[in-house]
């Protein structure tokens, strides 16, 4: 296949062009590298079934040749991303989803979107099957990324019914190599903080939950969701549950770090917990994850220690 992924320079989208790379099919990437890195895909560089085009989706933009699938991933996606680029985010989970979809549309080709479970917002309900309409504050510091993929989402349905191949996949909390230290989410900030020597930030008590999901698990639901016509949506996640507070203690013992552990304030319409339900994809994908969290942490640590001034771990 050749496939288009949009935001293939960023965490997720550049583990996603390797992987189709690896299995032989030919990637373009477009990305405007607001939030994501050159250097990601340095491996890629000169290969002849790789392409990279350096646009705004949001805007006019070409890639060579005709294309079967579009992945678009583009988008801000971490909560101080996406509250220093407000109105990037919209447009690019508005006007840019739209570009893509027309792209796909044109070409007779499979679309996927990269939605989110922040579409559930704070959820009422625990966990959190597709068939819940979620619990969003739509004038909350949140709602430009919550509120965007929602519109994203109505976009591809909208488009699905036009005759699009469109599929939506609703991400939970993903980490692995390629996080960015400084991008704010918990993960890296906890690895680079227990690396460094530093407290770990918990903001709260830390009794709010997420369900972390390793890169390379994502992936194979991504690709799986680009070889079928299902139009989903589909939660893809790890419904291990664990609280900011078990991960803060994780962390700590999977680097060996001596670091303590901080509590700030909470952000606003921060969620209080978050776990999905994957039968549908275990069903419909014959996707479930595979990688646990210690072991995940463990990859993710190693990355991060060729890249953060760390003090020697003492344990790891
Ligand atoms: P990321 O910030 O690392 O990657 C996003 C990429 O999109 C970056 O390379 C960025 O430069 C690019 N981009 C943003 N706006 C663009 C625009 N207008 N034109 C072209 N490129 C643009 O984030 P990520 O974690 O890799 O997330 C990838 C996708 O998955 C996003 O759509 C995100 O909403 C979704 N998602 C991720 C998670 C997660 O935990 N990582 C969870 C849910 C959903
Ligand atoms: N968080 C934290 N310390 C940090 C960064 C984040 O305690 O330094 C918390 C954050 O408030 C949230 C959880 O960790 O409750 C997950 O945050 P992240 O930004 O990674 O993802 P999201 O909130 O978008 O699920």
């Amino acid at each position: 296949m050749r496939v288009v992924v949009t935001g293939g320079g960023g965490f997720v989208g550049s583990h996603l062009c390797e992987a189709l790379l690896r299995r032989g099919d030919t990637v373009c990437c477009v990305d405007n590298f607001c939030t994501g890195e050159p250097r990601n895909l340095a491996p890629l560089r000169g290969r002849r079934d790789f392409a990279l085009v350096r646009a705004d989706v949001t805007g006019h933009f070409e890639v060579p040749g005709p294309v079967d699938a579009v992945a678009h991933l583009a988008s801000p996606a971490s909560p101080p991303d996406y509250d220093r680029m407000p109105l990037e985010t919209l447009a690019v989970g508005s006007r840019g989803t739209e570009n893509a979809l027309r792209l796909a549309h044109r070409n007779r080709a499979r679309f996927v979107l990269a939605s989110t479970s922040e579409v559930y917002g704070d959820p009422a309900v625990h966990p959190q099957p597709e068939e819940y309409w979620g619990n969003v504050n739509p004038v909350g510091p949140r709602s430009v990324y919550d509120e965007a993929k929602r519109f994203a989402e109505a976009l591809t349905t909208a488009y699905r019914r036009l005759g699009v191949n469109t599929g939506i996949l609703r991400i939970f909390n993903t980490y692995g190599p390629r996080m960015r230290p400084y991008d704010g989410r918990v993960v890296s900030t906890f690895v680079r903080q227990a690396l460094e020597g530093r407290p770990l930030t918990v903001h709260g008590d830390g009794s709010q939950t997420r369900s972390f999901c390793y890169v390379d698990d994502l992936v194979r639901g991504i690709v799986a969701m680009l070889d079928t016509d299902e139009p989903g949506p589909f939660n893809l996640g790890n419904p291990s549950e664990r609280t900011v507070r078990e991960l803060a203690d994780l962390v700590l013992a999977v680097t060996g770090s001596r670091s303590g552990i901080e509590f700030g304030p909470l952000p606003v319409d921060d969620p209080a917990r978050r776990r999905p339900v994957i039968d549908r994809a275990r069903r419909m994908l014959g996707w479930s994850p595979r990688v646990t969290m210690e072991e995940g942490l463990r990859c993710t640590t190693a990355w991060f220690m060729d890249r953060v001034p760390h003090q020697q771990p003492t344990g790891a």
